[in-house]
């Protein structure tokens, strides 16, 4: 995606990414499918013509010229084009998906925490959510993985610019980097499309 194209499904999109043998091994989201795609490192399986083809980046781009994606289907656009998102994809390279360490954000940590007030326990719009840094940073509280934490704005008003225990509040659990979640975890989390189950069979 050189000009940076927006997704319009970018939060439920799912790929399934197969190995070179066609065994699944992981399911991955649209933005990072796509990296896959056009830094040469997948190619797209394409089920809808009762047989498998298989299209390079270039070749799938061109299909989305030829025949542009309907309203209802997932596509990402971009100045140029609406491109049709790919449901599979096959490793070229690698037996699995390169492991990407997951970025200390505002999202992923929101992500990590299921975007549950990690003081009250109340799940809560992003709009009304805040990072909490545990110990405070005039404290000498990092911001890090361990440090942060998911706290809605009620929460973090009260505890300010305290440690928990001195504003009455106690940490649901203890906050951790986020491990490489595994498959099987991932697929059971998003559900599966009719086009993966003929490959699911093998995991
Ligand atoms: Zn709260």
């Amino acid at each position: 995606m050189k000009d940076g194209g927006q997704l319009s499904h970018e939060e439920a999109y799912r790929v399934l990414v197969l190995n070179r043998v066609w065994q699944p091994v992981n399911i991955v989201g649209a933005k990072r499918a796509l990296g896959l795609l056009f830094q040469r490192n997948a190619q797209v399986i394409d089920p809808n013509h009762g047989h498998y083809e298989l299209l390079s980046a270039e070749e799938w781009v061109e299909r989305s010229l030829d025949d542009p994606p309907q309203p209802d289907e997932a596509s990402v656009r971009s100045i140029r084009m609406n491109l049709r998102l790919p449901q599979i994809l096959l490793l070229q390279r690698f037996d699995r998906v390169p492991v990407q360490e997951t970025k200390l954000n505002r999202r992923n940590v929101f992500e990590r925490d299921q975007y549950r007030c990690q003081y009250c326990g109340e799940v809560f719009p992003e709009s009304r959510l805040n990072l909490d840094h545990v110990i405070p940073r005039d404290r000498g509280g990092r911001t890090s993985w361990e440090n942060l934490v998911t706290s809605c704005i009620s929460c973090n008003s009260r505890k300010a610019n305290r440690l928990p225990h001195q504003a009455g509040l106690r940490l649901r659990c203890q906050p951790v980097r986020p491990k490489h979640r595994p498959f099987l975890a991932l697929l059971h989390r998003n559900g599966s499309r009719e086009s993966w189950k003929p490959f699911l069979g093998k995991t």
